[in-house]
């Protein structure tokens, strides 16, 4: 399983499937791809090994800029496409590593409010929640924060907004994620290896940390929201 964001200024799909191929090594079911095209997500999502979602981008290409790439290992939900990663809910985009703890709860709260689940993830409530409150009128940075003080459990996570085409958002408690400084773009990654083909220059987030990726910048945050240095290192990877 691993997960994979490009903050780009040329196509990014065919280049986030390549890095995905480069986690390959860690397992998985599933497989999917989103971006931003003309202020709008889109993606493409498959069962299976990369190839089969090789095949469906071939057939049915996805432009942008800007995305996130996900492989699964499925623990809540069987490794369907539908259960495939990225979920969508109301223009926010998200792909996860790990297991939310306590998305049965706030599954039931979101569905009380009428909030309508279309997977059997427990990764959809991101999703959802960051909806929810974009709803309640609460900004992109404000929401994740909101997001990130709810759930419970561990992540990686990746997050792209349709009408912020030039950020991704990512948070980490557990599985290793990785920012990688490029020129002119900035990566997201599993690990060094997963962004060994865009750059050396990484940064590990630590646990709590959230980071805000643009194009030429990047700003992290500790669990409460206060800025915190991740300055990165060289990084020789092999694979
Ligand atoms: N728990 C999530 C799911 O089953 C993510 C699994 C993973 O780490 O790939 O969809």
């Amino acid at each position: 399983c691993g997960i994979v964001g490009i903050v780009g200024n040329k196509a990014v799909s065919g280049r986030l499937v390549e890095a995905l191929k480069r986690l390959e090594y860690r397992g998985y079911d599933s497989a999917g791809v989103a971006t931003i095209h003309d202020g709008k997500l889109d993606r493409r999502r498959a069962e299976g090994k990369l190839v089969n979602l090789e095949t469906v981008l071939s057939e049915a290409p996805l432009a942008g800029t800007i995305g996130i790439a996900h492989t699964r290992w499925a623990t809540h939900g069987a490794p369907t496409e539908a259960n495939a990663h990225p979920h969508i809910v109301d223009g926010v985009a998200v792909v996860h590593n790990g297991i939310i703890e306590n998305f049965a709860e706030i599954k039931q709260a979101l569905a009380a409010e009428g909030a309508v689940f279309t997977t059997q993830t427990d990764t959809e409530v991101v999703a959802q929640l960051l909806a929810h409150y974009r709803k309640a009128g609460l900004g992109r940075r404000e929401a994740m924060h909101a997001m990130l003080k709810r759930v419970t459990g561990a992540y990686a996570l990746a997050v792209i907004f349709a009408d912020d085409p030039s950020t991704i958002m990512a948070a980490r408690s557990g599985p290793p994620l990785a920012v990688g400084y490029g020129d002119g773009e900035m990566y997201l990654g599993s690990d060094a290896i997963a962004l060994g083909s865009f750059t050396n220059r990484i940064a590990y987030l630590q646990d709590g940390d959230w980071a805000v990726i643009g194009r030429t910048s990047i700003y992290v945050f500790d669990h409460e929201g206060n800025p915190v240095e991740r300055p990165p290192q060289t990084v020789t990877a092999s694979a």
